[in-house]
């Protein structure tokens, strides 16, 4: 919904497809989105291709209730994913929260002895690549401390 708002500044028309049914994000940008004149929002729509050659010239949807396909044309996509966490292979080894990411302590250590979570992954990241970057760092310190003492201390 940022992303639309922020888009709906230049472009004469944003369409904003949502594979669920509602929105469900903070209710002031919500509010902003709903009511925004050239944003239009389109629930229900899973999108399987980007079209175009050189160019894009439009997006393959799919209805994600009924599966019925059909073509929009657009001019440019700006897509907003990639926030779930991959993390399924490590449910046997380590503790994760309900969405799937790790818990850590403030020096990015998880519970499994010489493993740190840092970025997106960890539980309370604030998404952010400032603080992933920063999460990085800090965990590199604990790491470099555990590689010299052997001693995991969480
Ligand atoms: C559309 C979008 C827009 C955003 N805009 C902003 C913005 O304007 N400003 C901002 O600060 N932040 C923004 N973010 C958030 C920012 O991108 C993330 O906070 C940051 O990239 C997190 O870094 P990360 O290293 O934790 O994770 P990622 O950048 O997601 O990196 C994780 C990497 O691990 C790889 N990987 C996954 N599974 C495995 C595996 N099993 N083995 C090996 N590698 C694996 C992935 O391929 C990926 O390369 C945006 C995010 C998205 C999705």
């Amino acid at each position: 919904m940022q992303e639309a708002l922020t888009l709906a500044e230049f472009a004469s028309k944003v369409i904003l497809l949502h594979r669920a049914g509602a929105l469900t994000g903070q209710a002031c940008y919500r509010e902003r989105v709903t009511a925004h004149q050239r944003i239009d929002i389109r629930f229900n729509t899973i999108v399987d291709e980007i079209l175009g050659e050189s160019t894009v010239t439009g997006v393959r949807t799919r209805n994600a209730s009924t599966g019925a396909g059909s073509d929009l044309e657009v001019a440019a996509v700006f897509a907003y994913v990639g926030l779930q966490p991959n993390t399924a292979f490590l449910k046997e080894r380590m503790e994760l929260d309900a969405a799937g990411r790790i818990p850590t302590d403030a020096s990015m250590r998880t519970g499994l002895a010489g493993v740190c979570a840092a970025g997106n992954i960890r539980c309370s990241s604030p998404h952010r690549a400032a603080s992933a970057a920063g999460d990085g760092a800090t965990a590199a310190v604990a790491l470099d401390r555990y590689l010299a003492d052997g001693v995991w201390r969480t």
